[in-house]
């Protein structure tokens, strides 16, 4: 069977990396000229951990990454409102928690698609998808380039999906209301104490950090506003650092850590859940099928978690494209609407403006369990994995997040 997949990010080269492993020969293609060396960085958390060390990529992931051990939590004036201990949720999960930056998460994804010869087409921006003759998916490409696999998968981001245009009609994103600037601050010396994640919560703002090494970390800086029109990156630095001054360490110290040249405004943007992630022989994968907004901390991960279960549905299939295609939308879309819909929550406490709502948030955080939130992420988190869990834990129900403020 051909496979063709659009889009060389998360999903699009893991899901080459999971199909290669069951015998089959996909072939990516990617809008960009080059692999991308902008962006900040992603946290891996367990879940993914599992696809990782499944698609043979943990040790590499490993030696670019770092190991984070707790993620606290902080309002604007710098008191303490808890936080997820990370290494009490990796022993539950059974599987590593990594932060690493999105270059090298690329980089390692293309290493490994490279030594399995998996041809990873650069320049080649699909622009539209429509059928042929006996109703199979032709992909064509702005380069004059165009593709007629047995199987496409959609796996070209949420901002403006081809795929998903052809699948659902429509592939508008939704502005959320809040920006973010992020960048990777590197220092001569030590820019924090240890490997953690810091999230810092003011009313309409947010600061997030996430160290790889002490003095290696990426970054979050948010704020609600109307969605900004086109934004010249000069005077960028200055007013991330005026909309923070006063902030606790090590804010200021980060801003100033990072090149002003590196750190990006984002627009953020999510997606509608759909009914269905497939017509004819196309499938929507990662965010073009189900783009979380960056509070539920789990896109690149449920990124991760398509390519596995993708490669497990075709290998059990009798054939049927139809079959694989219903089979994976029934495992994946509960987990990744609730996710979803967590993430949007989440963003509405987050970016509240009202003082009596932030107080209210801060105290549920700061009042919130330690070791029953960790159960609950562990048990939503694993949800249609085979991750034995090792803490005996209550029930829960659903998804992951209740009380518990996930970082990004
Ligand atoms: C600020 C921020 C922080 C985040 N932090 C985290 C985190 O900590 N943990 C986490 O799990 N997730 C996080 N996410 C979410 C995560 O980045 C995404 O969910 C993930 O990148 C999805 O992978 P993807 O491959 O589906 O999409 P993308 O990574 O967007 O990749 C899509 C690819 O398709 C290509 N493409 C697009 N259009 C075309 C076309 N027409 N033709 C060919 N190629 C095309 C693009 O160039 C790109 O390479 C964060 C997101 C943001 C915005």
């Amino acid at each position: 069977m051909e496979i063709g997949i659009l889009g060389g990010g998360i999903a699009g080269l893991s899901v080459a990396l999971a199909l290669h492993q069951q015998g089959y020969r996909p072939r990516v293609y990617e809008r960009r000229a080059a692999p991308a060396t902008m962006g900040a960085g992603v946290t891996l958390w367990p879940n993914a951990g599992f696809v990782l060390q499944e698609l043979g990529l943990l040790r590499d992931i490993e030696a670019v990454g770092g190991r984070p051990v707790m993620a606290h939590r902080y309002d604007a004036a710098g008191n303490a409102l808890g936080g997820v201990d990370i290494a009490l949720l990796d022993r539950t999960m059974g599987y590593p928690t990594q932060t690493v930056l999105r270059r090298d998460l690329q980089a390692v994804l293309l290493k490994h698609a490279a030594r399995a010869g998996i041809p990873v087409e650069f320049g080649h921006r699909a622009a539209a998808i429509d059928l042929d003759a006996h109703g199979k998916a032709v992909a064509h490409f702005e380069n004059g380039v165009s593709i007629r696999p047995d199987l496409l998968i959609g796996a070209d981001g949420r901002m403006d999906s081809v795929a998903r245009k052809f699948v659902a009609g429509d592939n508008t994103p939704i502005y959320q209301g809040f920006v973010n600037w992020i960048g990777v601050a590197q220092g001569q010396s030590a820019l924090v104490d240890d490997i953690a994640i810091q999230d810092f919560w003011g009313a309409g703002t947010r600061f997030g950090c996430v160290a790889i090494r002490t003095d290696l970390l990426y970054w979050a800086a948010a704020q609600a506003r109307p969605l900004p029109g086109e934004t010249s990156t000069s005077g960028i630095r200055k007013e991330i650092e005026d909309l923070f001054a006063g902030w606790p360490e090590p804010v200021a110290r980060i801003i100033r850590a990072t090149p002003a040249h590196a750190i990006r405004l984002i627009a953020v943007h999510d997606l509608e859940p759909l009914h269905t992630w497939s017509r004819e022989n196309v499938l929507l994968i990662g965010d073009a099928a189900h783009a979380p907004l960056p509070t539920s901390g789990q896109g690149a991960c449920q990124a991760l978690e398509d390519a596995w279960h993708l490669a497990r549905c075709l290998e059990g299939a009798g054939g049927s494209l139809d079959e694989v295609f219903q089979q994976f939308t029934k495992i994946r879309s509960p987990k990744t609407t609730k996710l979803a819909e967590q993430g949007r929550i989440f963003a509405r406490a987050l970016f509240a403006m009202d003082p009596e709502a932030c107080r209210i948030r801060n105290e549920r955080a700061k009042a919130s369990n330690p070791v029953r939130d960790v159960q609950i992420l562990a048990e939503g988190w694993a949800q249609g994995l085979p991750m034995p869990l090792n803490a005996g834990g209550m029930p829960v129900d659903g998804v992951g997040v209740s009380s518990l403020y996930a970082p990004e």
